[in-house]
């Protein structure tokens, strides 16, 4: 469980103190994917940061499984948007990086990423480099990674965005399978109305100046392929763009 109580975090720039979150509470339950939208410049990486433990001089508190938020003490998967590979490791390394730095490389590690590579379609590219890959296949990679580490939290920030609209439906599919088997307790960033439906049982909606919180919604549409053509889905998704239009307008 991921629990934001009372969040404000500023930044110092050219002299002055900018508020880039302020009094944001949020709760990501046990095993559950909270998507976290909003528009450019509201703070949704800052609050990733903060909850991965990257920014620390921040006010109010940020705890998992009912302890304050500490990297070196827990398992927090973090895949960014331009996947987070390293460009010098092998895919094999780089799916094993997080485990490795955990200091949990053992055999049974490396029998788990084979298992994970044939299940994401990446068997036979362990020897090849990151950028002999697809957009769509390093993903894959970063999530093979994200999941081998069977994290406490994982934290997505915008992660499918760089890729093609195809293939991003399909990694949306490819981490929903794999997240429906692990039950990882989640917060995904994304600027895409479709993704955050599709995926998050929560919806964050986040306004700017100052970055807060507006909305929590639940969403009973997430998680199901059947769902997402559905003229439900549709009218779901146009209600959501309208308040986050309204959002726009206020901020
Ligand atoms: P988002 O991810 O929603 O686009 P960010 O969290 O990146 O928003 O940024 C929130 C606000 O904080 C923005 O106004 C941005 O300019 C500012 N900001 C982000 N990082 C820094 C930084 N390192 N120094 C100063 N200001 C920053």
């Amino acid at each position: 469980m991921i629990e934001v109580e009372h969040l404000s975090v500023g930044y110092d720039a050219d002299g002055t103190k900018q508020i880039a979150l302020h009094d944001v509470s949020l709760t990501v339950p046990q095993g559950t994917v909270c998507a976290v939208i909003g528009p450019s410049g509201c703070g949704k990486s800052t609050l990733m940061k903060v909850v991965a433990g990257l920014i620390r001089k921040v006010q109010g508190t940020v705890r998992i499984n009912g302890r304050p938020v500490n990297p070196q003490e827990m398992k927090i998967g973090f895949m960014p948007q331009n996947y987070g590979l390293l460009p010098w490791k092998t895919v094999g390394e780089n799916i094993r990086l997080g485990c490795r730095i955990k200091g949990e490389d053992s055999e049974d590690f490396v029998a788990r990423a084979k298992v994970l590579c044939r299940r994401l379609g990446i068997a036979g590219l362990e020897e090849r480099l990151p950028h002999e890959l697809s957009g769509g296949q390093q993903q894959r990679v970063g999530l093979a990674r994200a999941f081998l580490l069977r994290p406490d939290i994982l934290l997505m920030d915008e992660p499918f965005s760089a890729l093609d609209a195809i293939t991003r439906e399909e990694m949306q599919e490819v981490f929903l399978d794999l997240w429906q088997e692990y039950h990882i307790t989640t917060m995904l960033v994304t600027h895409y109305v479709e993704e955050a439906l599709y995926l998050g049982q929560q919806i964050a909606l986040m306004s700017s100046h100052p970055g807060s919180v507006q909305e929590i919604m639940e969403n009973l549409l997430a998680g199901s392929a059947g769902e997402r053509y559905k003229p439900e889905f549709f009218a779901m998704g146009q209600k959501l763009r309208e308040k986050i239009r309204e959002m726009g307008a206020q901020s």
